[in-house]
């Protein structure tokens, strides 16, 4: 177990390279709450995010391997119910230190720039839940659903024929590509 990193404060940026060099191991959790981004989402700001990885090289590069977890709130758009779903995102990233080298990595990883061999491991997290969100949520199977709105209002959820769809996955993309 390495103690250094793991013992800094969590707005301090992680030095990949070293961590790398050290082959680390890393298990991080943080509260949804705090992802701005994410939140604005997600039907309710609550619960953590984990994130458990391995360093490594890839090459020349310095990288990482495991998963991005979290149990969010979301809107089922077939029934407008609030239900928790888990969000899975396996990572296996290499980190470059410019844009111009993001080409370079071994084609098994995907390539994210570590500005001076950093990041800022809170923005990681949350760029991958954003990617990990369903497009269109949903409860796993209508029967479900079916459940959820036979017991509307025993736990405030909002009954299927009120109100416009809600969708707050329209604008996404576009966040994606900022
Ligand atoms: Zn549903």
């Amino acid at each position: 177990m390495i103690r250094g990193p793991m013992e800094r404060p969590l707005q301090q940026p992680l030095d990949v390279e070293q961590l790398a060099a050290q082959r680390s191991r890393l298990e991080r959790e943080f509260p949804i709450a705090g992802f701005d981004r994410l939140r604005d989402n997600l039907a309710r700001p609550d619960g953590e995010a984990t994130i458990h990885v391995r360093f490594h090289a890839a090459g020349a590069y310095p990288a990482l391997e495991g998963a991005v977890r979290a149990r969010a709130w979301l809107v089922c758009q077939r029934c407008l119910s609030e239900f928790q779903a888990e969000l899975e995102s396996p990572v296996r990233v290499a980190f470059v230190g410019r844009d111009a080298e993001l080409g370079r990595v071994p084609d098994e990883y995907d390539a994210v720039t570590a500005p001076g061999g950093r990041i800022e491991l809170s923005d990681f997290v949350e760029e991958e839940l954003l990617l990990a969100l369903p497009l269109v949520p949903m409860h796993a199977t209508p029967a479900e659903c079916a459940h959820r709105v036979a017991g509307a209002g025993s736990d405030g959820d909002v009954p299927a024929a009120a109100g416009p769809v809600r969708r707050p996955f329209a604008d996404l993309r576009d966040r994606l590509k900022r």
